[in-house]
């Protein structure tokens, strides 16, 4: 609640968009925070906040945990906070409780998971874990046209370690599920066996303009019926595919007018599947049928891949600590995928990574109402703390 009113938005939730000046005071408050439990807090040239609890023997790789401190514009008070949050707070129980782990354990707070300002999402952690090369990242652009690398730069943000150069024995991240199913089913803890990957297009379908009232239905060549028809491909597609969901969320039409058959529509489509060859196999299935429909229609159209991701498999053993750490607790937990991206996707190239999920009302996220209860709150973070223990015992 006290990160919350940094960036409160009217609504009830919070505006913290990653490298602003309200990003820059949470950032602060969480090094205060992190100071007073005594950590040392070390930042890389992403910006990226590395807060780290000594162990026994400190030539160890350290155990981590963490999520992201940025919002959404119009986003709650959870996402991402919560992971940090939590494990500032495993670090402040080991205190209370006088606990020294073999291992460091360190505590991060990703710059730029949201990716609303600077495309794309989970930008840092993509960085670390060398999935984006550092200048490619530094040279993306928000609305306003300022680089990642000047509101990195120019506002202080960055730090003088390398991106990546930190080595972790693993990376466990708590994040609400962003969707119903926990809620539904009364669990406290969902164990993310996996991340769907996803596979984006943006289409351009090109007819011909011509007035509506003299052109004979016969005689038509239009974009956006061909574009509907494809539409429906997709949700097709998608519910042939049990467990993918595929979805047209953006479109243009020209030259968008009553009296004007479109001549020009574009649109965007995003596939997405826990299992990789469903997934090849969904965006063959689309990229035939679209020029089928295309072509029957008498339209021409390109297809431009705008973005891929593989599915993620998260480590099985840590997998099993959190079932058994949830089990221990009697908190009742099941599988589960994640629909939405997180920085552990990246980690997960570079160190044994897993994901927990926490359960949040309705489902609903990227939304001021968000809203968890302290008990799903505290679950998740007892299920993180006894697992980070575990994995840091040697
Ligand atoms: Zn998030």
């Amino acid at each position: 609640m006290e990160m919350a009113k940094i960036g409160a938005t009217p609504g009830g939730g919070c505006n913290r968009q990653t490298l602003t000046d309200v990003d820059r005071e949470g950032r602060a408050l969480f090094r205060r925070w992190c100071e007073e439990a005594g950590l040392t807090v070390g930042v890389d040239d992403m910006g990226t906040m590395f807060a780290r609890r000594p162990g026994r023997n400190n030539e160890l790789a350290p155990v981590a945990t963490g999520s992201h401190l940025d919002t959404q514009p119009t986003g709650g008070k959870y996402d991402g906070v919560l992971g940090v949050l939590a494990g500032l707070e495993v670090v402040r129980t080991l205190n209370e409780l006088g606990i020294v782990t073999e291992r460091p354990i360190e505590v991060i707070n990703w710059t730029n998971e949201e990716g609303c300002r600077f495309g794309p999402a989970m930008l840092a952690s993509g960085v670390f874990a060398g999935t984006h090369p550092r200048d490619w990242a530094l040279a993306r652009k928000d609305a306003q046209g300022m680089t990642f690398g000047e509101a990195l730069n120019g506002g202080g943000f960055a730090g003088e370690e390398k991106t990546g150069a930190r080595k972790l024995h693993a990376y466990v991240e708590l994040h609400i599920e962003q969707g119903p199913i926990l809620e539904a089913e009364g669990c406290d803890i969902g164990v993310v066996t996996t991340g769907q990957g996803f596979r984006w297009f943006d289409v351009t379908l090109k007819g011909r303009d011509s007035h509506t009232g003299a052109t004979p239905m016969g005689r038509r060549f239009d974009a956006l019926l061909g574009a509907s028809r494809i539409v429906e491909q997709v949700h097709q597609i998608a519910l042939a595919h049990p467990n993918s969901v595929g979805t047209v969320g953006f479109m243009e039409v020209a030259p968008n007018s009553r009296n004007v058959i479109p001549g020009l529509v574009k649109f965007t489509v995003d596939f997405r599947h826990v299992d990789g060859d469903a997934l090849a196999h969904m965006a063959d299935q689309f990229m035939s049928g679209a020029q089928a429909i295309a072509t029957a229609q008498g339209l021409e159209i390109t297809i431009d891949p705008a973005g891929a991701q593989p599915p993620v498999h998260f480590n099985p053993e840590i997998l099993n600590l959190i079932r058994t750490s949830a089990d221990e607790s009697g908190y009742k937990h099941r599988d589960i995928a994640s629909g939405a991206g997180h920085d552990a996707f990246h980690i997960a190239k570079v160190a044994p990574s897993a994901m927990i999920f926490c359960p949040c009302v309705d489902g609903l996220s990227h939304n001021e109402a968000e809203e968890i209860f302290p008990e799903w709150a505290k679950a998740g973070a007892d299920v993180l703390l006894q697992t980070l223990v575990t994995l840091a015992r040697a």
